[in-house]
């Protein structure tokens, strides 16, 4: 399943957006005798379908083992369309499924900045990956200017290692598509394990977090031993100790600063789950 195929005479077709993002319509393309449309991974041949969960698609005819697309999970293939939305919410362009011409990476969700460059991808890791893999994949992307958040659904091995996110699982009831963004005091020279234990998990909207992410709000701080967090620019000096005997390691305090100074909602209103699309 993807959002994307390839049509002769449009081009890249969008399932995501009204128009398909060339200007057709849903009816265009869905149960249309004789049209061809090509899956832009494998070029198989694909076909309009709305899923069970009311997510306009394209499946594939015989589905191939070597195709990405066509072998996703129906949780990651609803994450990715929960992301482009959370993109395109916060007043971006954002493309599904897309890669660069060099085929070394291929986005879930791409997002444009103002001057219609590329800038940040948002990937929808469900399966597994290592540490290494997270490391390389981040730079391959890197190499393009591209800046990536990794989205998982569960505690990876690689998430404090490079830009993520983590969101609940859909599917229970009462759980809302929500994520976690983690920041910690910077840790003191006398407090090397201690302040570890600092971390503080921060539960917001999937669309908050995105949207801080994509406008600047926060942006991915890489700690002096390679941890990664989100975190505001502001925060990051304000996280240097003025003195090593006072080192500001707690997180709660730093969370009630960060309120003070407005950058986060005071209670993040709980959202219908947007999970299950109606
Ligand atoms: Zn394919």
């Amino acid at each position: 399943m993807g959002y994307t195929a390839v049509h002769a005479g449009s081009g890249l077709l969008d399932a995501s957006l009204d128009d398909l993002g060339c200007g057709q319509s849903w009816a265009d393309v869905h149960r249309v005798k004789g049209l061809e449309l090509a899956c832009p991974e494998c070029r198989g041949r694909v076909f309009a379908r709305i899923s069970p969960h009311r997510a306009r698609h394209f499946y594939h005819q015989v589905r191939p083992r070597d195709c990405a697309l066509a072998n996703e999970s129906p949780a990651h293939h609803l994450l990715k369309l929960e992301l482009a939305t959370a993109a395109r919410a916060a007043g971006f362009r954002a493309e599904l499924e897309v890669g660069n011409e060099a085929r070394t990476w291929r986005a879930d969700v791409l997002v444009f900045d103002e001057q219609d460059r590329p800038f940040m991808a948002l990937e929808a890791q469900l399966s597994p990956m290592t540490p290494q893999d997270a490391r390389m994949r981040t730079d391959r992307y890197a190499a393009d200017g591209v800046a990536v958040c990794w989205v998982a659904m569960e505690k990876r091995p690689w998430e404090r290692g490079v830009p993520s996110l983590r969101v609940a699982p859909p599917g229970t009831a009462g759980t809302h598509g929500r994520c976690a963004m983690e920041w910690r005091a910077t840790p003191g020279p006398r407090h090397t394990v201690k302040t570890k234990a600092t971390w503080t998990r921060i539960s917001c909207s999937l669309d908050d977090a995105i949207r801080w992410i994509l406008q600047g709000g926060v942006h991915a701080h890489t700690g002096p031993d390679g941890t990664v967090w989100w975190t505001a620019r502001s925060y990051v000096p304000a996280y240097i100790p003025p003195h090593p005997e006072q080192p500001i390691n707690n997180a709660n305090a730093a969370y009630r600063r960060l309120l003070r100074d407005g950058f986060m909602p005071r209670s993040t209103p709980v959202r219908a789950a947007r999970w299950r699309r109606t």
